[in-house]
């Protein structure tokens, strides 16, 4: 692999071709054979995978409205007059750590003894003695590929067990385009061995409250970089405009905004006018009868709640649907 740090661009160990640096990449995957070159080492990736593309176009059409039809305010005619616009398929990049690990420890545990001194009172002695035991687990770690952007879907339960492997051809067939990780290989390998880590401590101080000892053997058996498809879509409904994510493996919608419907916001604008009249109302009985000046501040108080949230349900444009 070439790296030219001036023009921004890197020639593929494996191919040979010439490919752009995206800012921030730590690794470019070749765009012509699909092999991804990690710019601080020079060195290409063998094991690199994918989850394929089983939910697009018409698909996508009839689940964003099906999962908005769940949330409150979707105008009624929201499947019917919506028009789909874009499709975009983003290849986002994970790294996925299979581990063994095995610790041994030693430590203080605690154990109980019922003590029986009666027929109708019995006290429990807790007492302190020591314990040994071990951890054996395979453990599968997923990273995903950047840390502050995207953060919808670094939260996402990946099924990395059906991953195949990557086929540069299939994602120019299906038009995606390829995300590359900003987090490299030993970041990310150091992130995923502080995960087995904490998992095995977590299990000791289940057994012991006090470690004397340990011994650990944590053996990274596996590492693969795998893209996951999602699609960004992006729609219409009379001349305004909105985006949804959707997992393009499982067909999952992550994210959807919705314009407001028209009698969703008449009752905002129903519940203006309610609290305006009120705290009229509350204002004329604070000046006017001064013994009941406290019942018209907490009136006036209860309804400028009602108010604002009438005036935030009448004006927003744009909600955002999530789970
Ligand atoms: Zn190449």
């Amino acid at each position: 692999m070439v790296i030219d740090q001036q023009s921004k661009k890197i020639q593929c160990g494996y191919c040979q071709a010439e490919n752009n640096i995206s800012p921030f990449a730590s690794v470019v995957t070749c765009e012509f054979c699909g092999t991804p070159n990690e710019l601080l080492t020079g060195k290409t990736f063998q094991n690199h995978h994918m989850l394929s593309v089983y939910f697009s176009g018409s698909e996508l059409t009839e689940l964003i409205p099906q999962y908005l039809s769940k949330f409150v305010g979707v105008p009624s005619d929201f499947a019917d007059k919506a028009i789909f616009k874009e499709f975009e398929l983003r290849m986002m990049p994970f790294w996925v750590f299979n581990f063994h690990g095995y610790t041994e420890y030693h430590g203080i545990g605690k154990f109980c003894t019922p003590v029986h001194s009666g027929h109708w009172n019995r006290t429990i002695n807790t007492g302190n003695r020591p314990e040994r035991g071990s951890i054996d687990l395979d453990q599968t770690c997923l990273i995903f590929g950047y840390k502050e952007q995207y953060k919808e879907i670094r939260d996402e339960k990946i099924p990395v067990g059906s991953k195949d492997a990557f086929d540069i051809n299939a994602v120019n067939r299906e038009g995606g385009r390829i995300y590359d990780t900003e987090i490299g290989y030993e970041e990310a390998y150091s992130f995923a061995e502080a995960q087995v880590k904490n998992r095995h401590n977590q299990l000791i101080y289940r057994e012991i409250h006090k470690v004397d000892g340990i011994r650990q053997d944590i053996q990274m058996k596996e590492v693969s970089y795998l893209h996951v498809p999602f699609y960004r879509v992006g729609y219409s409904y009379g001349n305004w405009d909105g985006e949804a994510l959707v997992d393009a493996a499982r067909g999952k919608v992550l994210r959807a905004e919705y314009p407001v419907s028209r009698a969703h916001r008449f009752w905002g604008l129903f519940a203006v006018l309610f609290a305006a009249a009120i705290i009229v109302g509350a204002i004329i009985l604070i000046i006017s009868l001064p013994t009941w000046q406290i019942a018209g501040y907490v009136a006036a108080a209860i309804f400028g709640g009602l108010l604002i949230f009438g005036l935030k349900e009448t004006f927003t444009k744009k909600k955002v649907a999530a789970e």
